[in-house]
């Protein structure tokens, strides 16, 4: 369970002085969090309109790195877990790939298939297992910012909304 704020992806999220993970105030470290983006999931009239209008749309998946406050015994963990997420995203396809290769030339067809689902859902048990301090996923044009800590998430959701409103 999670405590999510959506922002817009153009908006630079500014963190409140507090440690994501512990809540403690005033951390000294800051920890690099890469987060994938993956493109709009978007109809053909979308496409459509968004060429008509040549409005500048996002294609394809792209990272985005984040500046998250964590204390440096808090920060080791939280990378630990983004560099762990990141393995299991890229290698769980690709060895369920590597593995359904091998199942179809041995001719174990239902083996292949399940062993393809394992690996396209090891990244979301993955997850489900390990509930991170801090996430977040990218979509399209909203990026989705989970915190575990609720003081955090709200702490983050004042500061941006209230920068957005002053900035308009
Ligand atoms: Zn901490």
């Amino acid at each position: 369970m999670t405590h999510d704020v959506t922002l817009p992806i153009y908006v630079k999220p500014s963190f409140s002085p507090r440690c994501v993970v512990c809540e403690c105030e005033n951390p000294t470290a800051i920890a690099d969090i890469t987060v994938l983006v993956s493109a709009p999931v978007q109809g053909l009239a979308e496409d459509a309109v968004d060429l008509a209008l040549d409005t500048h749309s996002p294609s394809g998946n792209r990272n985005i790195s984040l500046q998250v406050p964590a204390c440096p015994r808090c920060k080791k963990g939280l990378k630990r877990w983004h560099f762990w997420k990141l393995i299991v995203q890229y290698l769980g396809p690709l060895l369920g790939t590597a593995l359904l290769i091998l199942a179809l030339i041995k001719g174990l067809t239902y083996l292949g298939i399940g062993i393809v689902i394992v690996g396209i859902a090891s990244p979301v048990i993955y997850e489900l297992v390990n509930p991170p301090a801090f996430n977040a996923t990218g979509s399209g044009r909203k990026l989705i910012y989970e915190f575990r800590s609720q003081r955090c998430s709200q702490e983050f959701a004042q500061l941006n909304q209230k920068e957005e409103n002053s900035g308009s």
